[in-house]
């Protein structure tokens, strides 16, 4: 841990916390008093700042509005009953940034930047951290090109931030959702894995389209065939089959290395499931369901944690599933949350006290 890290810190005079109904916060509105700004020019990272929460002034010219060099990550951090603050395994999406901020020929950012920056920021907004179940402070640090220039080259210049968004508890309908055939999000070699703007800018169009036929979200497929399933929305997927539990694999790069994923992959394996990361075929689900051997299908993401899927539709063909069905995922979940309110152990140190 570097403790020399100069940070700069303004506070707001007045916080707007005492505005802010605690018991009614949809994701992503509401926004702390205070962000982390950092700086980088002539190779190196500077000025880290904690400062009031603020409007951005930006030249027109910007290179990441025109040429997209923009990258992000989603953490979440709580407040145990004692009122501690931790965040739940930020190493992890500072190693998924930075692969993230590679792939986007961007420079990365240092652990003392990204980790102390962010423990630091959350003990300035420490109040804004939601105490109750299932409440948390989702934390959004992201990066993007600041060179002024119009010109299609990696920017020499670029600024990294963090803010910070208390949340209440995310109950996601179960999803409808459908393999998509027509669209693709990601290919090999391509920028699936890294947690880019771009790629979301480009999956919105698809989930329109499928929300106009009564879904609320497609199922990824791969660009050649539309038959390899990748993952749903901003959620990995996983298919609990008789005696296993699939879902896809990470080497061709074309899906994103969700932390969730890896640590629903974690608590199911520590239950016992034979967990299998693998291409996974439509064709195998579509006939797992018809003898019967699908029985859960559910996606996994840093704001909802697990959400279910009670539609999975292959073209004209149907998969549907009910409350009742929904019994390896409820207990995945009720562990992942028993971990996280110290109910569990914590034996692979995911929890990072601030
Ligand atoms: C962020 C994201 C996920 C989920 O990742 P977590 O680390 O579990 O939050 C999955 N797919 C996509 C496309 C994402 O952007």
């Amino acid at each position: 841990m570097v403790a020399a890290l100069d940070i700069q810190v303004t506070k707001v005079e007045r916080s707007k916390l005492s505005e802010i109904n605690l018991d009614n916060l949809p994701f992503g509105k509401y926004f702390t008093d205070h962000m982390l700004e950092a700086e980088y020019e002539n190779g190196k990272w500077t000025n880290v700042e904690i400062k009031p929460y603020q409007p951005l002034l930006l030249d027109p010219s910007l290179a990441a509005i025109h040429y997209g060099q923009s990258i992000f990550e989603g953490i979440k951090a709580y407040k145990d009953a004692a009122g501690n603050a931790f965040i739940f395994r930020p190493y992890d999406n500072l190693k998924r940034f930075n692969l993230s901020a590679l792939r986007m020929n961007m420079p990365e950012v240092p652990e003392e930047i990204f980790i102390e920056g962010m423990r630091r920021l959350i003990e300035v907004d420490k109040e804004w951290i939601p105490g109750k179940k299932e409440h948390s402070l989702y934390i959004r640090p992201f990066m993007f090109a600041t060179d002024c220039m119009l010109g299609v080259r990696p920017s020499t210049t670029y600024k990294f931030l963090i803010i910070l968004s208390p949340t209440g508890p995310y109950f996601p309908r179960p999803m409808k959702i459908r393999v998509e055939e027509k669209y693709t999000r990601a290919v090999k070699g391509g920028v699936g894995f890294a947690k880019n703007a771009g790629n979301y800018g480009g999956s919105l169009l698809a989930a329109t389209e499928a929300q106009a036929e009564g879904y609320d979200q497609v199922l990824w497929t791969d660009a050649v065939e539309h038959k390899w399933l990748q993952e749903v929305g901003m959620m990995n997927v996983f298919f609990v089959l008789k005696d296993k539990v699939v879902t896809p694999s990470l080497e061709d790069g074309t899906i994103l290395n969700g932390v969730t994923r890896n640590s629903v992959i974690t608590v199911l394996k520590d239950m016992g499931a034979d967990v299998e990361e693998r291409p996974v075929h439509v064709n195998e689900i579509v006939a797992a369901h018809k003898t019967g051997e699908l029985k859960e299908v559910f996606g996994t993401g840093t704001a909802a944690t697990i959400a279910y899927v009670e539609t999975l539709a292959y073209g004209k063909y149907e998969m549907n599933f009910s409350e009742k069905d929904w019994e390896l995922s409820t207990e995945v979940k009720r562990r992942l949350t028993a971990i996280r309110d110290k109910e569990l152990p914590d034996t692979n140190n995911w929890l990072f006290n601030i």
